[in-house]
């Protein structure tokens, strides 16, 4: 899961960033409101992390512009403005969820996997079609009777696969999912990953589409 993060408070930030990267999330942090519309138009994200209070765009504007050009993104409000008139104007425009600061790790982690989970589609806590589940809260896969943990790469790649039963990703888009902006990705990364992952769980954990890309099945 690849999560933009809107916060223009460098200590928040970094103890935002760190934690999601802790629990393998792919995370990308711009610190004011034009920069976060910028990053949300190419259209990468699964989700966003969206401060109020920022610089150069308010976030209640990023999320009005956001919205308004068909951006569908999952976005959860976290900020310290607790008025209730925010809130409500922040669900109004398209928020999925809100979050008042201070808050617990822990807490934004878990509201984040519900919004991704709602948007697929699919409500229960654990991921995937078929004969595969995805345990988010100790980065295990299990395929068949197989159960193992993960590397946060790995799980994030099987992540980005399992949200989308029976499709394809493409080398590209599975790099996008497991790679932040500022990571340098080797050519060879992705098949290395799934080799890992193969390994652990099954061959036919991930399907080939030869040329295309990956998939897992429905
Ligand atoms: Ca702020």
């Amino acid at each position: 899961m690849r999560v933009l993060l809107v916060e223009d408070d460098a200590m928040i930030g970094e103890a935002v960033i760190q934690a999601l990267k802790d629990a393998a999330l792919t995370a990308d942090w711009v610190q004011d409101g034009a920069a976060a519309l910028a990053a949300l138009a190419v259209d990468e994200h699964d989700a966003v992390l969206l401060d109020l209070g920022l610089p150069r765009k308010d976030g209640i504007e990023v999320l009005r512009e956001y919205r308004s050009r068909g951006g569908s993104a999952p976005i959860i409000i976290v900020t310290a403005r607790d008025a209730v008139e925010d809130r409500i104007a922040g669900l109004d425009l398209g928020a999925d969820d809100y979050l008042v600061k201070p808050f617990d790790v822990g807490e934004l982690l878990a509201r984040l996997r519900a919004v991704v989970r709602r948007k697929g589609g699919n409500a229960s806590p654990v991921l995937g079609g078929g004969r595969l589940r995805l345990y988010p809260d100790s980065r295990e896969a299990e395929f068949e009777t197989r159960r193992c943990r993960l590397t946060p790469r790995e799980y994030a790649l099987l992540y980005a696969l399992a949200l989308r039963p029976g499709q394809i990703l493409t080398r590209t888009e599975l790099e996008k999912h497991v790679y932040g902006w500022n990571e340098e990705v080797e050519s060879n990364a992705i098949d290395f990953l799934i080799h890992g992952i193969r390994k652990k769980l099954a061959p036919e954990a991930v399907r080939n589409a030869r040329g295309l890309g990956w998939m897992v099945d429905k």
